[in-house]
């Protein structure tokens, strides 16, 4: 089958790498099946891209960012408009359930829409002066351009946690798309273009990350990073940002707990883990990886979600019937074969999965079987490590208190969730866990996108996606004094 030969965006224009190279882009369901032709671009293409947004920056930034906005409401019509075709376009090229990569379409319309209401907010503060006829107030300037770079597991919504806040804060943007979900990002910019986005302000460089990552954060010209994806690769990023003291957001691994206790709702919590475990194949950096039981409910909640793990029907997401798709790719079921192996070697038993999935449907694909431990020990590797595939660990506690030291015992700091009937237990769960989210009788995955999303610890340095967090990311703050009493006034000292 034929498939389409995407080029990079750069100044408006779609151009062909300068290296002369191309990588294709195949269906994880079906390696045969492939989904496009991108380009493999490197420093000189990045170079081109970045000069391009500084070019519009110059126009860009004196658009009132209400007129910014309206752009940003057209590209989020459009995208409810092209939603079904995108969410397919998302299954075929990274693999996740229909249902889910409707939601990933959904959740780039709700930042369409929330960004855009930023165009008449922007807030800055207006504040006395000390001193007689002045007066004092700050507001939020854009950075310039910004260097963005994207993980494949949500290869619509993170790119837009990127895209809109920085464009209606009248930034300009060059993003370079994770190599195997590029056609997401293309869709996604393509609304932006239809929705009348000058020529520019959005560039798109595609390719691997060391040759057209590394200079998109390395390149003068680049003013903030913003960075989702592992924790390995970010510390690359944010040591190469520090050297240029450029800001760099990093949002980075996981390694989620969900606590049930003795008091909770048994068949909730069971939803709860099946879906923040196996949701996207465990690809999310909230999924639910590690569970923490009361031991008095233990026995009975591990039967129960073996069972529910051994009945998910794996398959090709484009199927609706299909509730976990595939493994990105094959580097992610090598990770998880890894993973299932050292846990074994440890001590922990597997109750079910542990292996890719090889026969008949799914002999050309990246399959791997729901896997569930237990007799996992807090310290374990597969209890302190991020697998990102359907692989969750079982872990018994005697009481509260242990089961919070259990769940705060690790490097990352990104979701967290509690089942349990007890407010006081619930409040005590908000205070002590270290994460940058937590949920009360709910998963740990479902992010809202107007409510703050990043993780403390190594899963982040500080800065937020989603809300007001991305608002403080994009812009800068100048102060301003305007003094209108016709003589030097000093401050601190008149
Ligand atoms: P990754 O770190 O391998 O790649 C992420 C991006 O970085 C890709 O676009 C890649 O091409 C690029 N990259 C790789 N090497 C680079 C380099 N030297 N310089 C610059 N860029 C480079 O991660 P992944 O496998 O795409 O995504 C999975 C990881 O992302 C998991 O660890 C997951 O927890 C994390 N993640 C975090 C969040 C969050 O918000 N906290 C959200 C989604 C995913």
């Amino acid at each position: 089958m034929s498939h389409k030969l995407y080029k990079n965006l750069i100044g408006g224009e779609w151009v062909a790498a300068k290296t002369g190279k191309t990588f294709l882009n195949s269906s994880p369901a079906n390696k045969n099946d492939v989904v496009g032709e991108f380009q493999s671009s490197g420093a000189d293409d990045v170079d081109a891209a970045v000069k391009a947004a500084a070019e519009a920056f110059k126009t860009w930034r004196l658009v009132p960012a209400p007129k910014r906005a309206e752009i940003l409401y057209r590209a989020g019509h459009l995208l409810e408009q092209r939603k079904e075709q995108y969410a397919k376009d998302m299954t075929r090229e990274m693999g996740k359930v229909l249902a889910e990569t409707r939601g990933d379409v959904q959740e780039a319309i709700d930042t369409a829409y929330y960004m855009a209401g930023e165009g008449r907010r922007l807030f800055g503060q207006t504040t006395p002066s000390e001193l007689p006829n002045k007066f004092a107030m700050s507001v939020r300037m854009p950075v310039g351009v910004c260097g963005m770079i994207a993980p494949w597991n949500f290869p619509m919504a993170i790119p837009s946690w990127k895209l809109f806040p920085a464009l209606v804060c009248g930034n300009t943007c060059v993003i370079k798309p994770a190599e195997d979900t590029p056609l997401s990002t293309f869709n996604l910019v393509q609304t932006l273009i239809d929705a009348g986005l000058p020529k520019g302000v959005v560039n798109i460089v595609t390719g691997f990350g060391p040759e057209a990552g590394a200079p998109l954060v390395e390149h003068p010209g680049v003013h903030a990073v913003s960075f989702t994806g592992s924790s390995e690769v970010g510390r690359l990023v944010g040591q190469v940002a520090a050297a240029n003291f450029k800001p760099c957001s990093l949002e980075m691994g996981g390694k989620n707990a969900m606590i049930v206790l003795d008091d909770a709702n048994l068949d909730l919590a069971l939803d709860g883990a099946v879906w923040g475990a196996f949701g996207t194949t465990g690809q999310r950096c909230t999924a639910t990886s590690r569970i923490i039981l009361h031991k008095s409910i233990a026995a009975e909640f591990t039967e129960k979600l073996v069972a529910r793990a051994k009945a998910l029907k794996v398959g090709d997401g484009l199927d609706e019937s299909v509730e976990m798709g595939p493994q990105v790719n094959e580097q992610q079921i090598e990770t998880s074969t890894k993973y299932c192996e050292v846990a074994q070697q440890e001590g922990a038993k597997l109750l079910c999965g542990g292996k890719r999935l090889t026969e008949g449907a799914y002999a050309n694909g990246t399959f791997f079987a729901p896997t569930v431990f237990s007799e996992v020990k807090p310290e374990m590797r597969i209890a302190q490590e991020e697998v990102f595939g359907p692989v969750v660990s079982l872990i018994e506690c005697s009481s509260f208190d242990e089961a919070l030291e259990i769940a705060n015992s690790i490097k990352y700091g990104l979701s967290t969730a509690l089942y349990s009937r007890n407010v006081n237990n619930a409040y005590r769960a908000i205070r002590d866990l270290e994460a940058g989210i937590t949920y009360i009788n709910a998963p740990t995955i479902g992010a809202e996108v107007h409510l703050p999303f990043g993780g403390v610890k190594q899963t982040g340095n500080g800065h937020r996606e989603g809300g007001t967090g991305a608002l403080d990311f994009y812009t800068t703050w100048k102060s301003v004094y305007v003094d209108y009493s016709d003589k030097l006034q000093r401050a601190q000292i008149d």
